[in-house]
């Protein structure tokens, strides 16, 4: 990548006004300091910021509520019964799916289980869970707890990707190796991509032809990848994918979740799956009979009918992505996280682990203290500045591009600076 960075007060703010996203920082509330001064919020990874507009989302569904009850299934402004089809066409343009790909439900863990109820079938020579080690725990518990479910021991059935001794991040040759020589007895194939710790992106397309060649079925979590990665999930082809939409998706704590399952699955009714009347044929939902006569597609995995305000907080949010666009989202962000590496590096102020490469990274830029680092993040969010700490010695900064200016970026190092110097 060119790149044309600068040091200076000068260049920050006339790479904002050139910015043609920037009007959509107006578009968030921020914490604001005692001085009212907004926050630098480089914590979108972990939980986005509150839309402004989303209050009004969810007040028109308790307003239809209050006016309505139970009619508001049929009579609301937008009627509950069909209302998470209104997510549907720019969850798919989001992930870069068919619309029969994608559907809205529950939360990430829960559709990770449903995924692996329908895409982890072992077998007796092919039983393995390939996935990273230290991978986010709850989708370590998840897939524990889905071998000994199957009868497996889960020291033998999950089978764990390490960087080399003295590396931080894998090697795409090592993950393609993995697979290749141990494919024959892998039934799962389970990254997060972004991972959650190292920011490392990993090319989902050459992992899943990798995976599948050797028989193997693949999914990703995206929770770090879901608004932050442009993603071309149907033409990758892996056989699902689950993320949240809390994070750089803006929509809310506990919001509610987002799945893909690839289109060659959409009419496979022989699938295991655990079911609920909201993946029923629509048409005969409410004759309320006995059999259960699936849905085709992502939809068909829903179990109950979902839940509105969180529904209503979700659509808020992705108005604003589907204004800004995901591919011009990631070349802004492509760059500021660029320049975030740039001072950080000009100054020395810590080790990156994160890739230097942008194809393998997203926003978020992990960044290694090795003294005090609790503390360097304490400085920081005494000035105003929040970013995250992972344990034993790790920052993640994210400066999302939806809400975060080259100002913001300059001001973070700058504070930063003043923080390691205390
Ligand atoms: C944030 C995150 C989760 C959180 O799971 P929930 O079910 O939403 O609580 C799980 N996995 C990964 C990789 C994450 O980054």
């Amino acid at each position: 990548m060119t790149t044309d960075f600068q040091d200076s007060l000068d260049y920050v703010k006339e790479k904002d006004s050139s910015d043609p996203l920037a009007k959509f920082k107006n578009e968030f509330l921020f914490p604001k300091n005692s001085n009212g001064e907004k926050a630098i919020y480089f914590a979108g990874n972990s939980l986005g910021l509150q839309p402004k507009q989303t209050k009004s989302f969810i007040d028109q569904e308790l307003l239809d509520w209050a006016r309505l009850g139970v009619e508001g299934h049929i009579q609301a402004k937008n009627p509950w019964l069909p209302y998470h089809e209104l997510l549907t066409e720019q969850t798919a343009s989001l992930v870069g799916a068919e619309p029969i790909e994608v559907v809205c439900m529950n939360s990430l863990t829960v559709n990770l289980h449903l995924m692996m109820v329908s895409f982890y079938k072992p077998t007796s020579t092919r039983y393995k869970i390939l996935i990273e080690a230290g991978a986010f725990p709850s989708d370590q518990y998840a897939v524990a707890s889905q071998a000994k479910f199957h009868g497996q021991n889960p020291q033998q059935a999950i089978l764990e990707l390490k960087p080399r001794a003295g590396e931080d991040l894998l090697r795409p040759e090592d993950i393609l190796k993995t697979i290749d020589e141990h494919g024959d007895s892998i039934a799962l194939v389970l990254l997060g991509n972004v991972n959650y710790l190292t920011g490392q992106c990993f090319d989902m397309e050459s992992i899943t032809k990798a995976a599948h060649k050797k028989g193997c079925k693949v999914g990703f979590d995206l929770a770090h990848g879901a608004g932050n990665l442009f993603l071309e999930l149907h033409k990758w082809g892996p056989d699902f994918a689950v993320w949240c939409s809390y994070k750089y998706l803006n929509a809310g704590p506990g919001a509610i979740a987002g799945c893909f399952v690839h289109s060659r699955h959409a009419k496979n009714v022989d699938l295991a799956k655990f079911c609920g009347w909201w993946g029923h044929n629509k048409k005969t939902r409410f004759a309320m009979g006995p059999e259960f006569d699936p849905l085709e597609g992502a939809e068909s995995w829903q179990l109950s009918n979902p839940p509105i305000f969180q529904l209503a907080a979700l659509r808020s949010s992705m108005d604003l992505f589907h204004k800004a666009g995901m591919f011009a989202l990631r070349k802004k962000s492509d760059h500021l996280t660029g320049f975030l590496e740039y001072l950080l590096n000009k100054h020395s102020l810590c080790e990156i682990i994160t890739s230097k490469n942008v194809k393998e990274r997203g926003t978020q830029l992990s960044l290694r203290f090795q003294k005090n680092p609790k503390q360097v993040l304490e400085a920081l969010h005494k000035k105003n500045v929040f970013a995250d700490f992972r344990e034993p010695n790790i920052i993640r900064a994210a400066p999302a591009p939806l809400y975060c200016s080259y100002q913001d970026v300059y001001g973070f190092v700058e504070i930063l600076k003043e923080a390691l110097a205390e």
